[in-house]
């Protein structure tokens, strides 16, 4: 098919192509996979179709969802705009974040960096097993969560990065260097190494490293939480909201806090940080340091009264760390955090709100 009998297609009020996105599909995902269905290049099908002035490619579509794209893909596919709009990280809101703003750092999301299409970040996971299993291989939005590191279905670590070349996965850019008439919609698949064109559903997997296996064990489970198709339950809302504190504890450069020391000594772990590095958002680490120090968080998480009031008493924290830079701090939380401290027993909301 000629690109002009293409163009016509894309322009009828149904595109010829009308795939829906799949179970917990990534917009990104969705719309690459439209456009190899009409055998066309991701970059010339988003040219025809939004033109050249709106940029898919420089910003992060699936966080930002912009309405001019998420609408236009659900009006010519036939699909509702629920189901577009669930595609995007924005049914987050509520769950793992709140009032999310345009750009800069948001809770739980994995960071792209995007620079001019070139994403310096590892911030698009993925599992292997489950790219291989797949009818069509797609991109699912738990992926993009700094909460997973390992699939609930397989067992496995997800990947971050291409097992033969190294390269960040960006799928979208996987035919980018194909010219014009040599694609081949049944062979270019979002799965294959942008860089190397190695086939990433076929890199070797690996077992989770296990600091805590009961920890390890919440942590699939509240991830899967996160994933299902129904949302998770308040009591994980709020769990998570406070590993995330933790999590944001344990990188905390302040002198006066050295929670992650702490919980790796209680787990015989290396320190997988440099020393000498400059205080890091927790979506901007790679899966291997997010997996051990998730696993330290939920840990905590599993016995947090007794687990805060040690970490407190050995000195890795003091108390109004504990609530400092934690908005919207959960009820349960705040009355373990007063139990925790015994000298403060007997007022623990006074004195916490003071502090
Ligand atoms: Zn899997
Ligand atoms: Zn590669």
């Amino acid at each position: 098919m000629d690109t002009t009998k293409r163009f016509r297609g894309i322009t009828a009020p149904l595109w010829p192509i009308r795939y829906k996105p799949l179970p917990d599909e990534l917009l990104s995902s969705w719309l690459v996979r439209l456009a190899h269905g009409h055998g066309l290049k991701v970059q010339t099908f988003c040219n025809l179709i939004f033109g050249n002035r709106l940029q898919v490619w420089n910003r992060d579509i699936d966080r930002l969802a912009p309405s001019w794209l998420v609408d236009t893909l659900a009006l010519h596919t036939g699909t509702s705009l629920a189901a577009a709009y669930g595609t995007t990280l924005k049914v987050y809101d509520g769950i793992l974040f709140h009032n999310p703003r345009p750009s800069g750092h948001l809770n739980w999301i994995l960071s792209l960096k995007i620079y001019h299409r070139i994403r310096e970040g590892f911030g698009q996971q993925f599992c292997p097993l489950c790219l291989a299993g797949d009818a069509t291989p797609y991109f699912r939005k738990a992926w993009r969560l700094s909460l997973s590191t390992t699939c609930p279905w397989h067992r496995c670590m997800l990947r971050d990065r291409c097992h033969a070349c190294g390269a960040a996965a960006s799928f979208f850019r996987m035919d980018f260097g194909i010219e014009a008439g040599e694609s081949d919609d049944e062979t270019i698949t979002v799965s294959r190494c942008h860089e190397c064109t190695a086939n990433l559903a076929a890199a070797p997997t690996m077992a989770p490293a296990v600091a805590d296996a009961d920890a390890l064990e919440k942590l699939v489970e509240m991830a899967s939480a996160v994933a299902g198709r129904s949302p998770p339950s308040q009591r994980v809302i709020d769990e998570l909201a406070v590993l995330r504190h933790l999590c944001a504890l344990m990188l905390s450069t302040r002198h006066s806090i050295a929670l992650r020391q702490h919980l790796l000594a209680v787990h015989s772990l290396v320190d997988p940080i440099e020393p000498t590095a400059k205080r890091i958002p927790f979506e901007s680490l790679d899966l291997a340091t997010r997996h051990v120090l998730l696993q330290c968080g939920v840990w905590m998480l599993n016995d947090l009264g007794s687990r805060l009031g040690t970490a407190v008493r050995v000195g890795a924290l003091r108390y109004n760390h504990l609530l400092r830079d934690f908005d919207g701090a959960p009820d349960w939380y705040r009355t373990m955090v007063g139990m925790a401290i015994p000298h403060r027993k007997g007022h623990p909301s006074r004195r916490l709100a003071r502090a």
